[in-house]
């Protein structure tokens, strides 16, 4: 398996760990765009949010509450931003799936 962020989940590729747990895995985004930016990411390998189905929702809702738990933790009372970029008009450049959390400063829409 070539995929970097599957290497980033089972630890052949090192990261700053911020949560895991058997289905997913947090990290610290390695060129932050706000004061916190962690990326969450399922350990079971999807290109993208287009890659799931109904099958899924379990994972995906759980992903969800890992970034609000996560969020709780990093004190982002104040608000916070999960952003799933897909494909190429939504801007992914790693192809497998992962939020964004994006806190600490106030975010603007509509986003660029
Ligand atoms: P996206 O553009 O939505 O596919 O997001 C990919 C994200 O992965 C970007 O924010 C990158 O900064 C981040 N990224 C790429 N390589 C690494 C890495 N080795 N460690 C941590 N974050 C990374
Ligand atoms: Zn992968």
């Amino acid at each position: 398996m070539s995929c970097l962020f599957c290497k980033i989940a089972d630890g052949s590729i090192p990261s700053t760990a911020v949560y895991k747990d058997e289905l997913c895995y947090a990290f610290s985004d390695l060129h932050p765009q706000s004061p916190v930016h962690i990326l969450i990411i399922p350990r079971e390998h999807f290109a993208s949010l287009d890659d799931t189905s109904a099958e899924d929702r379990d994972l995906l809702g759980h992903l969800l509450n890992t970034a609000a738990l996560i969020a709780r933790d990093k004190s982002l009372g104040k608000g916070y931003r999960v952003v799933i970029n897909t494909g190429e008009d939504g801007g992914q450049t790693v192809d497998h799936l992962h939020l964004h959390l994006l806190g600490g400063r106030a975010h603007h829409w509509p986003p660029g």
